[in-house]
């Protein structure tokens, strides 16, 4: 059985992130994915995330102030340009807790931004309609990131690093013994010092063979593109990336990003069909997302048109939205994150670090209290 300083289960944007840091420092790396590399069935394909410091929690925004630069460092190494700004606005009536929250975070935390009324947030984006009661809040920093671009990097400096990343070798079962781990797959057995599973929304059943049972949901989400009358208004140097906080008008928040290489603007909601299990996922797209979509654009995105694509994409949620990033109470050399909840792409780079640092000494210098496990017994 070949022996490995670490083995990583999924090549996502979290474990792909944790195979480049691991391999880096020096780690003798085995990463194996159930599918090919950048599949469709899972969180992390596409041609654009949100990447923003607007958070409406100042741990997030802490995150956020060491992201960017990590980021920058993957496009330097990668040589290929990866984070697009684009400026990004938050907008919904005045009164919205999720908003006001975001604007009180960004002050604490000194991120530069500006609030605007709507008759100037209308002259400055005119692609947008804004109602009378709205505040907008406008982020310059905000921008996209090439989603597959960013795994496919991830993934190559790992192996330029040393990682081994073996695609189609799905983990069908993990044997911890008292200070190593066993993987278990069709093409053969692996043993190594740690292990990190990144499994996203199949993470739940994997957890829970190791005695593990945490409240992980897959949420059927969508991507949908839309043509525009103005397709020039709608590259990124012109749309900014926007976040509507209009819960009170629409059961999940729309929010969107510029159309990139001819994709069409993205409109989608923050939020889909909740799920028990990752085997009750249909991958049909659902018209009442369309539907969404398309009502939210008629009122404040009024020369977005006709859909053009829409394809399904997973989020895995928790309770309380927060991730978990955590080691197994009782088998610390296997180290875990998960339960993304829809918001993790922009942190991956540093959510792999932060894993790297658990695997290599059980303990990491960034704030992830937030993220504990042991929040969710009871
Ligand atoms: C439509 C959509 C829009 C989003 N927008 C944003 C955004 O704007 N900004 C943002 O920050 N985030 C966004 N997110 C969230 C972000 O994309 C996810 O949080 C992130 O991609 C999760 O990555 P992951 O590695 O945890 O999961 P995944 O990408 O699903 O990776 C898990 C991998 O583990 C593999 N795997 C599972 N079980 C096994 C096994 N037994 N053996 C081997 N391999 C296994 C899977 O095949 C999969 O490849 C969005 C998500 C979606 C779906």
């Amino acid at each position: 059985m070949t022996h490995y300083d670490s083995i990583i289960l999924g090549a996502g944007a979290l474990g792909s992130a944790a195979a480049y840091h691991l391999a880096k420092s020096g780690q003798k790396v085995l990463l194996l994915e159930q599918f090919e590399l950048n599949h469709q069935l899972g969180s992390s394909y596409g041609l654009s995330r949100i990447i923003r410091y607007a958070y409406d929690y100042t741990q997030y925004i802490d995150l956020a102030k060491a992201v960017f630069p990590m980021w920058a460092m993957i496009e330097e190494e990668a040589g290929e340009k990866l984070y697009t700004r684009t400026g990004g606005l938050d907008f919904g009536r005045h009164d919205q807790e999720s908003l006001t929250a975001v604007i009180a975070c960004l002050r604490q935390t000194d991120i530069p931004h500006e609030i605007l009324s709507p008759s100037e947030a209308q002259l400055r984006f005119p692609q947008f309609r804004f109602d009378d009661d709205m505040t907008i809040l406008y982020q310059a920093d905000t921008g996209i990131l090439a989603a597959s671009q960013c795994v496919l990097a991830q993934l190559r400096l790992a192996e330029r690093h040393g990682a081994t990343v073996q695609p189609d070798t799905a983990i069908t079962r993990i044997i911890p013994h008292p200070s190593s781990v066993e993987v278990q797959t069709a093409q053969g057995n692996y043993t190594a010092g740690t292990l990190v599973i990144a499994a996203g929304s199949w993470m739940r059943p994997l957890l829970k063979t190791l005695g593990l049972d945490l409240p992980l949901y897959p949420e059927k989400c969508q991507e949908m593109y839309f043509d525009t009358s103005n397709p020039p208004a709608y590259e990124p140097e012109r749309f900014p990336a926007f976040i509507a906080h209009m819960k009170y008008r629409f059961p999940y928040q729309p929010y969107g990003i510029a159309s990139r290489e001819g994709s069409g603007v993205k409109v989608a909601a923050h939020g889909g069909k909740r799920l028990n299990d990752i085997s009750e996922v249909d991958y049909v797209p659902e018209q009442n997302a369309i539907e969404l979509a398309q009502t939210f654009s008629q009122t404040y995105l009024p020369e977005v048109g006709q859909l053009r694509s829409s394809r399904v994409c997973l989020y895995t949620m928790t309770p309380d939205e927060h991730w978990v990033i955590d080691k197994h109470p009782e088998f610390p050399q296997i180290v875990f994150a998960g339960g993304c909840s829809g918001h993790a792409f922009k942190f991956a780079i540093i959510i792999g670090e932060i894993l790297k640092d658990l695997a290599l000494s059980g303990t990491t210098q960034r704030d992830i209290s937030l993220f504990q496990a042991a929040r969710f017994n009871g």
